[in-house]
């Protein structure tokens, strides 16, 4: 599953720097996730960084994007060029 930032965000900035898939991007207002470059950090790290270090909390889950465990590890694959 992908991450959502949800309409909360105060567009504090600390969340971007911290996505090792370049994942989020600032938007029309708000900071956004790619879905289709956003892993929940799986291959690179045990918790998702960006909800770590948000300061209001609104980065949940994204419905609209479920993966398993599996389907996020062959994505960073891809997406890393490791094998
Ligand atoms: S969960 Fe990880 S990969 Fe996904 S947007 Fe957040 S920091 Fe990036
Ligand atoms: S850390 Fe949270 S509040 Fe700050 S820009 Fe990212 S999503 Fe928005």
């Amino acid at each position: 599953m992908a991450l959502i930032i949800t309409d909360d965000c105060i567009n504090c900035d600390v969340c971007e720097p911290e996505c090792p898939n370049g994942a989020i991007s600032q938007g029309e207002e708000i900071y956004v996730i790619d879905p289709n470059l956003c892993t929940e950090c799986v291959g690179h790290y045990d918790e998702p960084q960006c909800q770590l270090v948000c300061p209001v909390d609104c980065i949940p889950l994204d419905p609209a994007h479920v993966e398993s465990p599996e389907e996020l590890m062959e994505k960073y694959r891809i997406l890393t060029g490791k094998a």
